[in-house]
């Protein structure tokens, strides 16, 4: 099959966004750009076209997707929001829509069971990015991320070619992803003491941001220390070559022979290991002071490169675990744990 590439102009995205919808509405995928990393979308209430999804991903059928609605009031949609809820919801919709904050809430019935791996709650997000936001104005979108499963997010159009071109008819190029990883996604409950969040997963907006709508609390975890709401799959975001987080500087001893490339945070200074070794090839995430956002957004950029450039190991910089470094050292362990595989 090939695939179109089709850019999403700045001044007008309309003629792409139509496409798009086109081959929605024929029952097919497109990769669209998000604010986060470029989605595989399908129409959410079509089963067929969901299964799709899962089949050109290779993407086992127990990972649910995320729901993209076009508005704020078509939350209602998709999910049922419990009363005791409403306020909560309201609040993380009034203080993160659109934008990198996945719901996890009851769902409608009609939201078909493959989308949601058979639970009864369904991942329901306002996108940021313009595009995305128009298409599922028209159609209620299903999109997991536009790679093959378990590798490295895509976060350019130019990336989706590599891991799916050639499986589908087209792709918007709506510009590289303004936060470059994936979206947040809490689980609002309802306690005794008032509502709780569940982070199932870190993402673009800190727990910093969601603490002050109410408290938040890690996953649930089962008797056989499974985490019990799906989509945390240890082994995520890998490269095809072996990948090591080296968490103190002090602890990277590299072995004679080996090609190593660096995935540096700031190339220099306290904590940097660009000195450790005659590194084969390097990638920095953010030069010079280090902001963590600019990190954030280059993070899966950068370790593409460090795929593509033939090294025997990737070693990574461990970053600072506050804001959105605890979402990129997520990221990162589950990188190192799936280039174990
Ligand atoms: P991806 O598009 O690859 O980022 O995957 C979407 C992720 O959303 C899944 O892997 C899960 O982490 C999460 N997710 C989707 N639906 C649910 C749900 N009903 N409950 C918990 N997590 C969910
Ligand atoms: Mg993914």
């Amino acid at each position: 099959m090939d695939t179109k590439l089709v850019v999403a102009d700045f001044e007008d995205w309309r003629e792409a966004v139509a496409e798009a919808i086109a081959v929605l509405e024929g029952d097919g995928v497109v990769a669209l750009p998000t604010e986060t990393v470029y989605g595989l979308a399908a129409d959410a209430f079509n089963a067929e076209a969901v299964a799709r999804v899962f089949e050109v991903k290779e993407r086992p059928s127990f990972d649910p997707l995320i729901v993209h609605i076009g508005h704020k009031r078509d939350l209602d949609l998709v999910a049922k929001v419990p009363e005791e809820l409403e306020e909560v919801v309201d609040e993380l919709v009034e203080a993160h829509w659109p934008g990198p904050l996945t719901l996890v809430l009851p769902k409608r019935e009609d939201v078909p069971d493959l989308v949601t791996s058979g639970l009864g709650t369904v991942a329901v997000r306002l996108s940021a990015h313009e595009v995305m936001r128009a298409v599922a104005r028209e159609i209620p979108i299903a999109a997991p991320s536009a790679n093959r499963f378990g590798r490295i997010s895509p976060t350019s159009a130019q990336a989706v070619m590599e891991e799916l071109g050639g499986k589908i008819p087209l792709v918007i190029d709506g510009g590289a992803c303004r936060d470059g990883l994936e979206s947040t996604i809490v689980a609002p409950e309802m306690t005794e003491k008032g509502p709780i969040l569940r982070l199932l997963r870190p993402g673009p907006i800190p727990k910093e941001e969601l603490r002050k709508i109410a408290k938040v609390v890690k996953p649930k975890r089962s008797k056989e220390d499974h985490v019990e709401a799906p989509g945390q799959i240890e082994s995520h975001y890998a490269p095809a070559t072996p990948l090591v987080v080296v968490e103190r500087p002090e602890d990277f001893i590299p072995e004679e022979g080996l090609r190593y490339g660096l995935l540096s945070y700031r190339g220099e200074g306290k904590g940097s290991l660009m000195e450790a070794t005659e590194w084969a090839h390097t990638e920095v995430m953010s030069p010079g002071k280090g902001k963590l956002a600019e990190g954030a957004v280059r993070l899966f950029y950068c370790l593409r490169s460090l795929d593509a450039a033939g090294v025997d190991v990737i070693v990574a910089e461990a970053v600072s675990e506050t804001g959105v470094g605890v979402a990129m050292m997520d990221r990162l362990r589950r990188a190192a744990a799936g280039s174990k595989k």
